[in-house]
């Protein structure tokens, strides 16, 4: 059709380029050698200078082309100070080509939240797990996760010096999710994936609850959420508070664009409208497959203890 593209459709092309432009950053601020790390709640809550460029990255391209879009980023940060080194305004020619679901096609910018976290896994970031972190950006409508592009910035880091490094996926909910092999985990087996450092007493507990074959221990939700559909994990908990919408938002939205089912642990859906509370104080539970399985042995005492 002669049609120009629905607003969504160019939000999420323009977001697959920004994410791209967003790792680049992440790797090079790396390999200049300098962190610039900065304490935020504690040691265990960090900031680098990946964090802080890539948010004035993201934000101010998403800005630029959406001028009436709402976006909400994890940083804190001057907004006056973004260099046009910084700006990304290229798009994915591949995903403007796609028929925008019916269901979004009237969306307008006014009507959309972005939810930007720079650099998911920062703790792991600065201990050297690089292929942890990946780069979230959720696009919320009418209070619901409905898209998110995910960028691995050292996605094949281990494939050694003349692989390509980094990979993009993203999804629309009504339309799937793309840029990686859709897999399930082993039949029979409980393979639980969590936190690995913002471990609590909580944490432990409801994951000993659920009884599993294998736990995993690695940082980030994106980098969680990348392992339900590639089916290395059969369930994300993590009964805590810690994590926020610019955690889940993304995630959320390509789990459930392939069928999957992201909730807080007491099975309550997540917000992202744009007056929402950040943290997810209830914590998360999610799986590709199987989630009433989990759900169902979450303890009642654990549920108590986390008020959303
Ligand atoms: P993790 O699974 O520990 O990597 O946590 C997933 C996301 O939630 C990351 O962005 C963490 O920074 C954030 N998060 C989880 N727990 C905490 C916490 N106790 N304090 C600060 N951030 C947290
Ligand atoms: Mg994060
Ligand atoms: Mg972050």
């Amino acid at each position: 059709s002669m049609a120009s593209p629905a607003l969504l459709m160019r939000v999420v092309a323009s977001a697959y380029s920004v994410a791209e432009k967003a790792a680049t950053i992440v790797r090079n601020v790396m390999s200049a050698g300098d962190l610039g790390i900065v304490e935020k709640a504690g040691p265990n809550d960090l900031q680098t200078k990946a964090d802080r460029l890539v948010q004035k990255s993201i934000c101010a391209s998403l800005a630029r082309k959406f001028p009436k879009v709402t976006i909400i980023g994890e940083e804190e940060l001057p907004t006056d100070d973004v260099t046009e080194d910084l700006i990304e305004d290229g798009h994915c020619e591949e995903i403007l080509k796609k028929p925008c679901p019916a269901q979004y096609t009237g969306i307008k910018e006014e009507e959309l939240v972005i939810w930007v976290d720079p650099l998911d896994g920062t703790k792991e970031y600065t201990e050297g797990l690089l292929d942890h972190v990946t780069v979230l950006i959720g696009i919320a409508y009418g209070g619901k996760a409905i898209a998110g592009v995910i960028n691995q910035p050292y996605y094949n880091y281990e494939a050694g010096a003349n692989a390509v490094l980094g990979r993009t996926i993203w999804g629309v909910l009504g339309m799937g999710a793309f840029g990686f092999q859709l897999t399930e985990a082993p039949a029979g087996k409980h393979i639980v994936i969590t936190t690995r450092s913002h471990s609590s007493a909580l944490v432990n507990e409801c994951i000993a609850a659920l009884n599993p074959d294998h736990v995993i221990r690695v940082g980030g939700a994106g980098n969680k959420v990348i392992q339900l559909i590639e089916g290395k994990a059969s369930a994300y908990v993590f009964a805590s508070p810690g994590c926020k919408k610019w955690d889940t938002c993304a995630p959320e939205a390509i789990l459930h664009a392939v069928g999957g089912k992201l909730t807080d642990i007491r099975g309550n859906s997540f917000q992202y409208n744009k007056e929402v509370k950040h943290m997810n104080s209830a914590g998360v539970l999610a799986t590709l497959r199987n989630y009433d399985y989990y759900a169902s042995r979450i303890p009642n005492t654990v549920k108590e203890s986390l008020v959303p």
